[in-house]
């Protein structure tokens, strides 16, 4: 049985890691000729990192992980710490740690996982077909491909999720602008060995460290979709959005790179039922597109993948039957996700501000239970516990 993946991303490479593992032939085919990740880093929860371990990348997803073994919030104006608590009995309860990665890396692992010489890169798909016994794929080059089924891998602008639900979908602007960076790690700035949050009016500035003695940092701001964006005005902007916040703050601004900073308009698309037609199954972004405010969008692709895998090789009343079987174990566990997700990021970024104040309030009392509760019921949906 052969399958084509549209899609060298998280998504495409877990899929086709996954699917080769469980005694499927895979091709996959990717649009651009290099890959250049739209993020600078990733946190990959337990429930991801206990997908990847299972395809084979335990020892290379440790060697490029951050240590993140304590998390706090702290205030945006004084600097105070609100709440700190320590990351361990999030990881006895779940039996793995988090791991934050630079995504330029994890793009790296999954593609020298599956092989980098055997990945069609610049071959952009336009179509895609099927009859009774299997599916053919066209690329914009007007080359074809043809296989038993076709995994489509292709992002949250995916060109095949039309083809499966029969009808376009309207991505939601969530309300926030996101940018985010790879910088050397500050201890005057946050401690090496944890996730710091700045929060204050709906916005926040994070801080997460990677290998390699880097943070990946972000920062959020609630502003109108379609602003221009400007490198040159970066830091200046920044500045700006984040006039009086403490001296951390100030000093991550003046050390990012302008031209490594990502800028982002944050999106999610509201979540549908419909992942496959016939041989075809969307997969990732592209059947499920989130905010990434419980960091879950990679680690639900990798999720379908091991999903995907599992049940097409363990039912044998083919591959249409195996790929419904597929949906049914992913629509609900995804839908709540991106809901998950867009609740916290309303409560974040200010959508209600009184919402927003009551939840600054609370992080003053927060010993931890309540935040790694909320965190632990999450991975613990996942395929793998
Ligand atoms: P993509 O990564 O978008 O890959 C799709 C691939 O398909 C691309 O390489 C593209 O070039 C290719 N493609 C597109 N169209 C075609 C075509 N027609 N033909 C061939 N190839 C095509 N997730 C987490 O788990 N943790 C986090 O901390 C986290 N943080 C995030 C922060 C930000 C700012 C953002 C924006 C997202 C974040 N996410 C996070 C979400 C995560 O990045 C995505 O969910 C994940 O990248 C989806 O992977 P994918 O493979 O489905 O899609």
């Amino acid at each position: 049985m052969k399958a084509i993946v549209i899609g060298a991303g998280i998504g495409g490479m877990s899929a086709a890691i996954a699917l080769e593992k469980a005694g499927f032939t895979t091709a996959v085919f990717e649009a651009v000729k290099e890959m250049k990740p739209v993020g600078a880093a990733i946190s990959i929860w337990p429930n991801g990192v206990k997908c990847l371990n299972a395809l084979g990348m335990k020892a290379s997803l440790r060697a490029l992980g951050g240590n993140m073994a304590f998390m706090a919030y702290n205030d945006a104006h004084s600097g105070a710490t609100l709440t700190r608590f320590s990351m361990d009995p999030l990881v006895q309860q779940v039996g793995e740690h988090p791991y934050p990665v630079a995504r330029a890396e994890l793009q790296a692992m999954l593609i020298d996982t599956y092989g980098r010489s055997r990945i069609g890169f610049g071959k952009r798909v336009t179509q895609v077909e099927q009859t009774a016994t299997g599916v053919t794929a066209w690329f914009d080059d007007g080359s074809q491909q043809q296989a038993d089924f076709l995994i489509a891998a292709d992002g949250t602008h995916s060109v095949i999720r039309h083809y499966v639900l029969g009808e376009s979908v309207e991505r939601r602007y969530a309300g926030y602008v996101n940018w985010n960076g790879l910088v050397t790690i500050d201890e005057s700035i946050a401690p090496a060995d944890q996730w710091t949050t700045f929060v204050g009016e709906g916005k926040r500035v994070s801080l997460m460290p990677v290998s390699g003695n880097r943070f990946y940092f972000f920062f959020d701001v609630p502003l109108p979709k379609g602003l221009p964006e400007d490198r040159s005005t970066l830091k200046d902007d920044l500045r700006g959005y984040f006039a009086g916040w403490a001296d951390p703050v100030q000093r991550l601004i003046d050390a990012i790179n302008p031209e490594t900073t990502n800028r982002v308009e944050i999106h999610d698309i509201e979540p549908f039922s419909q992942f496959v037609k016939g041989r075809v199954a969307l997969l990732g972004d592209a059947a499920h597109s989130t905010t990434p405010d419980i960091g879950q969008g990679g680690c639900a692709a990798m999720e379908d993948a091991i999903v995907l895998a599992q049940t097409l090789a363990a039912h044998s009343l083919g591959i249409e039957d195996g790929l419904l079987r597929y949906q049914a174990r992913r629509v609900e566990r995804t839908k709540d996700l991106v809901l998950k997700a867009r609740k916290r990021c309303d409560v974040t970024h200010a959508k209600d501000a009184a919402i927003t104040a009551a939840w600054y309030q609370e992080l003053k009392n927060e010993t931890g239970e309540r935040v790694l509760a909320g965190m632990c019921d999450t991975i613990e949906g996942g395929p793998l516990g």
